[in-house]
């Protein structure tokens, strides 16, 4: 038993610590580079963290509205019709969080009984399932399988029963860095019309995308009433330590996430939301700045790990490159791999394995999560620390 199991509530105990933090303590413990936990070592625009200081300077200090700054709330709102069409009211329709994270967490809480299902897609970012065993719901998974992270449309069809409440999907995706195609998003918003299922997507990687466009789910043919859509300033800003995010959609579904939000943390930090605001409004061509520099990131870490031998899936988004270490690390698993990888290389890596069902010890067993958010010489630095491995 996990020191502290024993008062942690039994729906906890699977979710432990989470990998990020884990990694992250033993990155800082063996002094290795950190391609582990997804946070850029640099931060974003000057311009941005001025706002934030003049805000507090200003006196932006105490509880700032629960459903957000009327600023922000307003530039959500003109980011959603500028970018993709989508017109909210600010006034209802956008609800400010504490990250995407608490969005998550809250719009599970608020939208899902006890033993609801929610459909999502394995391998899934850790909070999901967490989250669902939080709101006493149970997550029902639908494999994305490699080379192209792509699933089996009958599998998804039969993922959906009586108890289905909705279906949560995260496009760019994290792990795999997978941005689903046109056809994929058809295919999910078909099954959320016949079903008349809920939706809620997460898009934090919204602006890191560097193949294809991002097309949120609300913008497809019957959708716009029945999806809630996540996203944060934290990824498309480099700030991830702001923890600023929203949610936005339908006047009843902001309603219901608001209710459960106001008893979590009620309300985010003021300077940071003014801040987030005015990133918002940012020219298309600086909001596009990030991708294009990570995407040569990728890039320099994707061809760097193919000429040391790994199975490499070049993702076309997020902060992650996912690849499959069975030929370089004979017979080990991903989760050996990565708890002797700062001991044998000083380099941290996430083990994908964690992204899917614990009861399937098979599923992503060799698969490798890399984080490319990095300087230049770091990457350079992992991959010649990565070069000394050692079948
Ligand atoms: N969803 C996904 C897919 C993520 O990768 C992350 C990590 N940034 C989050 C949600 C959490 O976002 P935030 O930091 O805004 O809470
Ligand atoms: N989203 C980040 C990742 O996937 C981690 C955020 C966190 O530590 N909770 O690496």
């Amino acid at each position: 038993m996990a020191a502290g199991e024993a008062h942690l509530a039994r729906r906890l105990r699977p979710f432990g610590t989470t990998i990020f933090a884990a990694m992250s303590e033993l990155a800082t413990a063996t002094g290795s580079v950190n391609l582990g936990q997804g946070f850029p070592d640099a931060d974003g625009p000057v311009e941005l963290r001025e706002v934030a200081v003049a805000a507090i300077r200003a006196g932006a200090n105490q509880y700032p509205p629960s459903a957000g700054v009327p600023e922000l709330r307003r530039a959500v709102a003109a980011h959603q019709r500028a970018w993709y069409g989508l017109e909210l009211d600010p006034g209802t329709e956008v609800l400010v969080t504490v990250g995407a994270t608490e969005a998550i967490a809250a719009s599970l809480l608020a939208l899902c009984e006890p033993g609801d299902e929610v459909v999502m897609f394995e391998p899934s970012y850790d909070s999901y399932a967490a989250c669902c065993a939080m709101a006493g719901a149970v997550p029902r998974l639908v494999r994305l399988r490699a080379p192209d992270w792509s699933f089996d449309p009958g599998e998804l069809a039969a993922a959906v029963g009586p108890r289905t409440r909705l279906l949560l999907l995260n496009s760019p995706h994290n792990p795999t860095g997978k941005v689903f195609s046109a056809d994929e998003l058809g295919q999910v918003a078909a099954l959320c019309v016949a079903h008349d299922l809920l939706a809620v997507t997460d898009e934090v990687y919204e602006h890191l995308v560097f193949e294809g466009p991002h097309v949120p789910l609300a913008t497809l043919p019957g959708m716009r009433e029945r999806t809630l859509t996540i996203s944060s300033g934290g990824k498309t800003f480099s700030f991830t330590g702001w923890k600023v995010g929203w949610a936005c959609g339908p006047a009843p579904l902001v309603a219901a996430v608001r209710a459960a939000k106001q008893f979590l943390t009620y309300t985010s930090p003021a300077p940071f939301q003014l801040a987030v605001a005015h990133g918002l409004g940012f020219a298309p061509e600086a909001m596009g700045r990030l991708a294009v520099e990570l995407a040569a990131k990728r890039d320099l870490l994707c061809h760097g790990l193919a000429a040391l031998g790994h199975t490499v899936y070049r993702p076309a988004a997020t902060y992650f490159a996912t690849t499959d270490i069975a030929t370089v690390a004979p017979g080990l698993s991903a989760e050996e791999y990565c708890a002797a990888l700062p001991e044998r290389c000083g380099v941290v890596a996430i083990p994908s394995s964690v992204f899917y069902d614990p009861a399937d010890p098979v599923a992503g067993r060799t698969l490798v999560r890399w984080a490319f958010c990095k300087s230049e010489t770091v990457l350079r630095d992992a991959l010649s620390r990565l070069a000394s491995w050692e079948a």
